[in-house]
């Protein structure tokens, strides 16, 4: 405003207007002093001061901080200056002033800016300024304010952009109409099998046609209601890169909100729970197999805590036991003295073996009796288990199944009844055909019928042959109904390996049998049966090992016990075969052994003998070579 007219200015009517409305002060452009000429009302309510504070005075006596020694290149003094020089106006940036202000009777910060402008006389030059000054404090802070609420809304949105890029899981941001998905990762696009560009071209619903129909109108939904949507194993068939799979996902529609609460997008997590969920059903109908296999065969199972001393027992368990109640069982309460009395005692030592990690095999294989608690019946089980322990050798679980053998224990029952009862019978005109046959035989050797005499002699050896297996049948008989007794004697062993030597060679005159001689040496023991034993071992070597090779027997002492060996060198025992050489009725089967007669009870019966006896019987072999068949018992 260059108004050059001084008049103007001084005259009456332009100072009572500029003193009422103007926010300004009239400065006298007189270096370096600046003297106020006029004030303006709403100047002295912005400055909280007195007009005769100001008039006359320098503005930079009044306002010291703006002066020459202030901030040299935005000081008010430096921009009077430059209206001077200038002839123009100069605008400062905004000043923050500390200003006590009355009415609140506190220091405020406040903001304000401030405009210089010439006024010119007659000869152009500058003769006044005019500072008009204002109070821009609340657009200051409100601008700041924005400035920070912007801020923070971008750090936000690349805070979202992070997380939704890094998160483990499938996380996408669907935004517009129609819904296009801004943000997505890689989890998502794995999880649905979709590529990004795909997603990029086209809306987010047209991408994911075959989840569409369901899940865009909840979409839809979560964008109108602003309600969260969860979704717990949806079963949803995706086209996976081409390919149609059955997936299991858990899913969230998170609406996104703004200020006023409008829903502006909607955020999507999504886990591909696929394989926990079969993995689940699996074990489910492992578990109804189990169930169902369980109780097809009646199977009951226990379960131990030797931790804390307790047992469960399922429903056919309890059955087992006779016993029909719920309630809690223990071991010592229901377990002990559930069994048979003459099992007890047996199973309650193996347990307390199996529980001992210095002396356990970890599996248990029993058969015991139990008389039901209840109904005192008789029933036939059969357990099988397992004991775990923990990292200090202690047992802490012993687990396991159970099942009734009552029928088979029966049926067992009635074919060793038999078995006995056919030997028992076939025994008596056994024993006279032999005496008739020996008759006979001395009748014909007398005579000198020699072809009679030798006839006879074979028909003799038939007929021992078939006494030894009728008695065979007749032990085992014996033995499984529990008939065996041992009848003890102090005999010296090696005599009676001598008699069973001789015995072996006149039915089997053409072997040769070495003894190696030992001490003579006593055992307390049952003579016949061991002698059994001897024989049984004796015939063995014969029958599988060929006419010409040699047969060894030897016996030693070692620890206390006497231990004695047949060794052959005959076809051998493969180690799979040995395992099992004394279980009842067991054979090998091979061309070598197919035309050898014999039931697979002889090994059966000497072992349980020798075990009875507190000894043990064993066999080392190798197939075509030969085999060496041990046992020992003990001497005192
Ligand atoms: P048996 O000889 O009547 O079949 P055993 O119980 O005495 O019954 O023997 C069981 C099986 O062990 C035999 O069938 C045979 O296959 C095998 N066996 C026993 N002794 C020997 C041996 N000395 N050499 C090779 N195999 C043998």
């Amino acid at each position: 405003m260059n108004n050059p007219n001084d008049e103007f200015y001084t005259s009456e009517a332009f100072q009572l207007f500029f003193i009422k409305s103007a926010n300004s002060l009239i400065i006298k452009a007189d270096p370096p002093h600046f003297t106020i000429l006029a004030v303006g009302n709403k100047y002295l309510d912005l400055v909280h001061k007195q007009r005769n504070e100001l008039l006359g005075k320098s503005l930079f006596e009044v306002f010291p901080g703006s002066g020459a020694d202030s901030s040299e290149k935005f000081s008010v003094f430096s921009s009077f200056n430059r209206v001077i020089n200038h002839k123009a106006e100069d605008k400062l940036p905004v000043f923050k002033y500390e200003i006590f202000v009355p009415s609140s009777g506190k220091l405020e910060t406040q903001y304000w800016s401030n405009l210089n402008e010439p006024i010119l006389d007659k000869a152009g030059n500058v003769q006044f300024i005019i500072n008009t000054t204002n109070n821009i404090t609340a657009q200051v802070l409100e601008t700041a304010e924005k400035e920070r609420a912007q801020n923070l809304l971008k750090a936000s949105e690349q805070n979202i952009q992070n997380m939704v890029r890094q998160a483990p899981f499938g996380m996408c941001i669907l935004k517009g109409e129609p819904a296009f998905a801004e943000e997505i990762n890689d989890c998502f696009l794995t999880l649905v099998g979709k590529t990004r560009d795909q997603f990029k071209a086209k809306p987010y619903w047209e991408v994911l046609a075959e989840a569409a129909a369901i899940y865009e109108p909840v979409t839809n939904e979560v964008f109108k209601t602003g309600k969260t949507y969860h979704a717990k194993e949806h079963e949803i068939v995706l086209v996976r890169n081409g390919r149609e799979e059955i997936v299991h996902i858990d899913f969230v529609y998170e609406p996104m909100k703004d200020a006023d609460g409008h829903v502006f997008a909607i955020m999507i997590v999504a886990i591909d729970v696929t394989n926990q969920v079969l993995a689940r059903n699996e074990l489910q109908s492992a578990y109804e197999q189990v169930r169902l296999s369980k109780q097809a065969a009646a199977l009951g199972t226990f379960d131990m805590d030797l931790v804390n001393g307790t047992m469960e027992w399922d429903e056919r368990c309890r059955e087992l036991f006779g016993i029909s109640h719920n309630k809690n069982v223990s071991y010592e309460k229901d377990f002990l003295p559930g069994l048979h009395e003459e099992d007890r005692e047996r199973i309650s030592k193996i347990i307390s073996e199996l529980l001992n990690k210095a002396t356990s095999i970890g599996d248990y294989d029993v058969e015991y009796r139990t008389i039901g608690t209840e109904d005192k019946k008789l029933r036939w089980v059969r357990a099988k288990g397992k004991v775990f322990f923990n990292e200090k050798d202690e047992p802490v679980r012993f687990i396991g199944s159970v099942l009734e053998i009552t029928s088979q224990k029966e049926d067992e029952q009635r074919k060793n009844d038999f078995i006995g009862m056919v030997s028992h019978e076939l025994k008596t005109p056994l024993t006279s055909l032999s005496a008739y046959v020996q008759m006979l035989h001395g009748k014909a050797r007398k005579s000198g019928d020699s072809f009679t005499a030798s006839a006879l002699d074979k028909a003799e050896r038939q007929v021992k042959k078939m006494g030894t297996m009728i008695n065979g049948f007749l032990n085992i008989s014996r033995l499984e109904s529990g008939k065996i007794h041992l009848e003890k004697q102090l005999f010296n062993l090696q005599d009676l390996l001598t008699e069973a030597i001789k015995e072996t060679l006149i039915s089997n005159p053409d072997r040769s049998i070495h003894f190696v001689l030992c001490n003579p040496t006593f055992v307390q023991a049952d003579r016949d049966k061991i002698h059994s034993v001897i024989s049984n071992l004796l015939s063995n070597a014969t029958k599988y090992s060929p006419p010409e090779k040699e047969i060894e027997v030897f016996c030693e002492v070692i620890d206390n016990c006497v231990q004695v060996g047949v060794k052959d060198q005959g076809i051998g025992i493969k180690a799979s075969d040995a395992e099992r050489l004394f279980e009842r009725y067991y054979r090998v089967k091979t061309k070598n052994t197919q035309h050898i007669s014999g039931f697979g009870i002889g090994l059966y019966l000497s072992a349980e003998i020798i075990e009875r006896h507190q000894g043990k019987i064993w066999v080392e072999s190798k197939p075509e070579k030969g085999s060496t068949f041990f046992f020992n018992l003990p001497m005192n």
